[in-house]
């Protein structure tokens, strides 16, 4: 399905096996031809690409330029097959090219990650399994030219600016254009869900660990100053009241904060326990996103001195601080 959010701006929505259903790619009819994220590599995700793209007119082949805005499968699955067919060049935050280049190798690690944050074995080593096995619908990057904060992109009748937005993902990256409010959101701002804070790979050797939701709330932070008028983001619908979606975000939070300080008001736990009692009955893979949320949480508490960690047979526990 594909229709006109605005002037040279349409919205194509691609169907992802994944509980969200669908994801947004954005084609821009401006010189150069380009699109913001590619979808998933599925043949159903391809197919729906190109009849979209039909409609209006346009080939695959004449895409002339390939932004992604994160290095999650759903949004650059399809970039090399679209880029190879059209010869567009694939532009994207160098940290997520690398995290794209080496996942398959990070899997031992994120799993040491979630054994360490209390997850059982046998829960762990699905959750593995799972990553390792959604990566059929991906091929990792090649060739890619690399964008960071500031930079800008530019367009035949206008300019847009990359901003760095870490959190959901360490290199995600929106895009920002001035004249009209407008911002690309990726996966940053998200209408009906809070979008994760995911564990991620850390920048620096163990046992620092990417703070992904200290990232993401300063993130927030950032967006919420630009003045916005439209977010664009990857899932679902566009957003028009943009300083009420992110008070209710920084509330979502401030409420999930008061939940895991109750969960550890009568005993120490490790963050897959808190994500228990936070998430109950998740299956294997949200396992992952509740630690990461519950992670993401436990880091600030820490750094704010109101919980405490303590190390025990290779698990860490987490008690306030009395
Ligand atoms: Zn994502
Ligand atoms: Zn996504």
């Amino acid at each position: 399905m594909i229709y006109q959010v605005l002037d040279k701006i349409y919205k194509i929505e691609l169907p992802i096996p994944f509980p969200l259903k669908s994801m947004n790619v954005y084609f821009i009819d401006d010189s150069p031809r380009t699109l913001v994220d590619a979808g998933i590599k599925t043949e159903v995700s391809f197919e729906t690409l190109k009849k979209g793209l039909e409609t209006i007119g346009v080939g695959l082949n004449s895409i002339e330029r390939i932004l992604i805005t994160h290095g999650h499968i759903d949004h650059y699955g399809q970039a090399k097959r679209l880029s190879s067919l059209s010869g567009a060049p694939i532009y994207i935050h160098s940290k997520e090219y690398g995290r794209i280049r080496s996942f398959i190798h990070s899997l031992g690690f994120i799993k040491s990650i979630l054994l360490r944050n209390g997850a059982p074995e046998t829960l762990a080593n699905e959750a593995i399994h799972y990553m390792e096995s959604a990566q059929i619908m991906a091929d990792s990057l090649d060739e890619a030219f690399f964008l960071d904060d500031g930079d800008s992109i530019l367009f035949k009748s206008m300019t847009w600016k990359t901003i760095h937005c870490p959190g959901h993902s360490p290199g995600l990256i929106c895009f920002h254009w001035p004249e009209k409010k407008i911002l690309f959101t990726g996966d940053h701002l998200l209408k009906e869900i809070t979008p994760n804070p995911i564990l991620n790979v850390p920048e620096y050797r163990p046992p620092f660990r990417y703070p992904s939701l200290k990232d993401y709330l300063n993130s927030l932070e950032k967006i919420e100053r630009l003045g916005l008028s439209l977010l664009l983001p990857a899932h679902g619908e566009e957003i028009h009241d943009v300083k009420a979606l992110i008070q209710k975000i920084f509330t979502h939070h401030k409420g999930r904060m008061d939940r895991i300080l109750f969960s550890l008001s009568k005993k120490e736990k490790t963050p897959f326990q808190i994500a228990m009692d936070l998430f109950p009955g998740v299956p294997p893979f949200e396992v992952f996103l509740g630690i990461s949320e519950a992670v993401g949480h436990l880091d600030i508490l820490k750094e704010k001195g109101i919980v405490k960690v303590n190390e025990k047979e290779g698990k860490d526990y987490y008690s306030l601080e009395t």
